[in-house]
């Protein structure tokens, strides 16, 4: 019995390879200690925005923009720089149907937050229906699923929805972004007082400012953005 328990175990734990290397990866990661170690990992990070800090700035904790113009969400948490390899890993997850590759970017983000304040919800940044239906999977939505699990947290993806199929954010410069994106997302609900948003990249932090504008109209306090990666010396286009 003991052994067949033994080679069962060892039969699951030797398929677990490191996501990114192929190595034996025997964790619940899925990313080896060595390639851990390398990943864009972001060090001094304004408290607020995520945005790394240089050192000049670093004595203040906050950065310059969100103490001129504090954002309408309370933090972000983004442990990665979203450059090589968890651009890769992202965008592979995102668009080869290969949702699995989230779940390691998953497990690292659920161990940054465990010394962070928590919500009362988890939610996803929601794609609107049509996108949905092309994409089959809101990337976002499984990372929040696993996330709000791990945490012990409650999970919905049906308190705010996406109103309006807007052009790709990417392809906007910034008046543009935020005029895109005004209205299109509408709270379905009376949201608790504390709530995290979950999405796998922030560039900008136009949608998770707009999502927080959305949530705090509807009479929620403290909105927390948890993202995997965020794209570094980006203006803040609050
Ligand atoms: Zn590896
Ligand atoms: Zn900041």
């Amino acid at each position: 019995m003991f052994t067949k328990y033994k080679n069962n175990w060892l039969k699951f734990n030797l398929n677990r390879r490191c996501v990114l290397c192929s190595q034996q990866a025997i964790s619940q990661t899925r990313i080896c200690d060595d390639c851990l170690t390398d990943l864009p990992w972001i060090g001094n990070a304004c408290q607020r925005c995520a945005n790394p800090l240089s050192s000049a700035q670093l004595p203040h904790l906050i950065c310059p923009q969100c103490q001129k113009k504090p954002p309408p969400f309370e933090q972000v948490i983004a442990p990665f720089e979203y450059r090589f390899p968890i651009d890769q890993l992202i965008q592979l997850a995102k668009f080869n149907h290969r949702p699995h590759l989230l779940n390691p970017l998953a497990e690292l983000l659920s161990l940054q937050l465990q010394n962070t304040p928590l919500p009362e919800l988890v939610i996803p940044v929601p794609l609107h229906p049509k996108r949905l239906q092309e994409r089959q999977y809101n990337q976002a939505a499984l990372l929040a699923k696993r996330i709000a699990r791990n945490l012990d947290i409650p999970f919905s993806n049906r308190l705010l929805i996406k109103t309006d199929n807007t052009p790709h954010q990417a392809e906007l410069d910034r008046k543009a972004r935020r005029k895109n994106l005004r209205n299109s997302f509408q709270c379905c609900g009376s949201p608790p007082s504390s709530i995290a948003i979950v999405d796998d990249v922030m560039t900008t932090g136009t949608t998770a400012a707009e999502i927080s504008r959305e949530l705090k109209a509807a009479g929620c306090h403290r909105v927390y953005i948890w993202v995997i990666a965020r794209t570094a010396k980006e203006l803040h286009l609050y």
